[in-house]
């Protein structure tokens, strides 16, 4: 009995490698959406109406780029559960932009919902 060519085994961890980094970057996306729930509510208990200082929810596990986006936007995005806000250049390819959404800070379009 022979085992298996190397190759198939560099391919299966490999495939295993990827769906572990792919679980993890979905419960990173929740966990971040879950911080940036908390600060638009904070928020809205306040009437706060500065852009709120969020965090990207990208599925990247070093990302902590922050993002300030108005109230409205906020309130607007959270509507859709399937929805995550993410800076422009962290959306992944098999994702797909739903809406640009304005970099208070900025004025460009730095921030985009987008649903995996
Ligand atoms: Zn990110």
């Amino acid at each position: 009995m022979s085992a298996p060519p190397r190759i198939d085994r560099l391919s299966e961890q490999s495939a295993a490698e990827e769906a572990s980094a792919r679980v993890a970057g979905i419960r990173r996306q929740a966990l971040f959406r879950d911080v940036n729930e908390q600060i638009r509510r904070i928020a809205a208990s306040f009437a706060v109406e500065e852009p709120l200082q969020l965090v990207c929810e990208c599925g990247q596990g070093d990302c902590l780029a922050r993002l300030s986006v108005s109230p409205q936007d906020c309130e607007a995005l959270r509507r859709f559960p399937s929805r995550f806000i993410t800076r422009a250049d962290h959306v992944c390819d098999d994702e797909r932009v739903i809406r640009e959404i304005a970099d208070d800070r900025t004025d460009a379009p730095l921030a985009r919902e987008r649903r995996p």
